[in-house]
């Protein structure tokens, strides 16, 4: 049976009232209609980084199809109907392997997917310097080969592909320019690149950079350290976790008035204990915490393991601290994020019907959100 949906709502930039109907994962139709002044769509939000959601680790060997289910219906009541499932640094065998069987859980499964939309690749080529490599374990990372790259692709089939690499190290750019070729986007992360790195890497075709801000030590040198030149270089599409902890609200702001506007999107980073209650939870083989502040941190340590931020509370705490409307900043955590990696997220008849119904009160303050596919 296939299932069809109805919305009656305001375009969320235009305020037109519409009818658009979806039907079996498509939008068949969008016509003028008269619409409540309260209710609104949008496009879905899209996430290219989710480790985990709802009390599952992707990180985990073993998963089975309940569990992605468990993660993409909690991702989807927070507003997220579609995502990059994200794997970060472990034993390259061992990654290609998990990988392989959660495309086979994935590609078996209707509803997954609609909402496992490609895959995000986080290390293992990256930085194994302190604070560099965050969360990451530098005694497995290593050098990309151009046999890894083609190997990443023979697993993931066509599905879009988001590699997050340190093109500092030795072959990076041999490897980049093949992934870019082999169609994959290909950010720059967990790193600390000179300048002639940067030229290089976009160069060889790299266009993002992941979490900026993160995935970087605690104390920096104040002349010049990756920040500074990452953004004196300009030219990628950088990726910041809007939850107030990875990024101060000041330097949030700040970002915003460097930056390129187009040049930016939003990420939960989301991990496990993300859409669940305060407590422990793992990052693979990293036992986490997560206390009643959200963040998530590994006992006795600093660095920051991922986030436990809902997707829709992102589009809130954005708003809150650029003092801008959820209309302003949607498409920075909808259309932007999905374009980049090289998804067609327009509201247009025959495209995905990801698709948020969001409810605002007399103020224009986002109340509710309820995402459909
Ligand atoms: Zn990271």
């Amino acid at each position: 049976m296939v299932d069809t949906t109805e919305i009656i709502a305001r375009h969320y930039l235009t305020g037109e009232g519409h009818r658009v109907v979806c039907c079996g994962g498509v939008i068949e139709s969008i016509d003028p209609a008269e619409a409540p002044a309260d209710r609104w769509y949008a496009p879905g939000i899209f996430d290219p980084q989710i480790n985990g959601y709802a009390g599952v680790d992707f990180q985990k060997d073993g998963l089975e199809t309940q569990d992605l289910q468990k993660a993409a219906e909690g991702l989807l009541s927070d507003g997220c109907p579609r995502w990059l499932l994200t794997l970060i640094t472990d034993d390259w065998e061992k990654l290609i392997d998990r990988l392989r069987h959660l495309k086979a859980l994935r590609d078996a499964d209707e509803g997954l997917r609609r909402a496992i939309t490609g895959w995000h690749v986080e290390g293992p080529f990256l930085s194994p310097e302190p604070g560099f490599c965050g969360a990451h374990d530098p005694t497995v990372m290593r050098d990309a080969v151009v046999g890894d790259i083609n190997q990443l692709r023979e697993t993931l089939g066509d599905d879009p592909i988001l590699l997050t690499v340190a093109p500092e190290r030795e072959g990076a750019m041999a490897a980049i320019a093949r992934a870019v070729e082999l169609g994959m986007r290909v950010s720059l992360g967990h790193c600390d690149p000179s300048v002639e790195n940067l030229t290089d890497a976009k160069s060889a075709g790299a266009t993002g950079f992941t979490h900026l801000s993160n995935g970087g030590p605690q104390e920096l040198d104040r002349h010049d350290n990756f920040l500074w030149r990452v953004l004196d270089a300009g030219g990628l599409m950088c990726g910041l976790i809007p939850d107030r902890i990875h990024v101060r609200p000041m330097l949030f702001r700040v970002l915003h008035r460097v930056l390129e506007p187009v040049n930016i999107y939003y990420t939960t980073d989301a991990m496990s204990a993300a859409g669940a209650p305060p407590g422990r939870y793992t990052v693979g083989r990293l036992d986490i915490e997560v206390g009643e502040d959200q963040v998530v941190r590994q006992p006795g340590k600093t660095n920051l393991a991922g986030s436990a931020l809902r997707p829709i509370q992102g589009v809130e705490r954005v708003a809150e601290m650029l003092g801008q409307s959820w209309q302003e900043v949607w498409d920075s955590f909808s259309t932007r994020p999905a374009t980049f990696v090289g998804i067609d997220s327009e509201l247009t008849p025959g495209n995905s019907s990801s698709i948020c119904k969001v409810t605002t009160d007399d103020s224009g303050q986002l109340v509710s959100v309820e995402a459909i596919q």
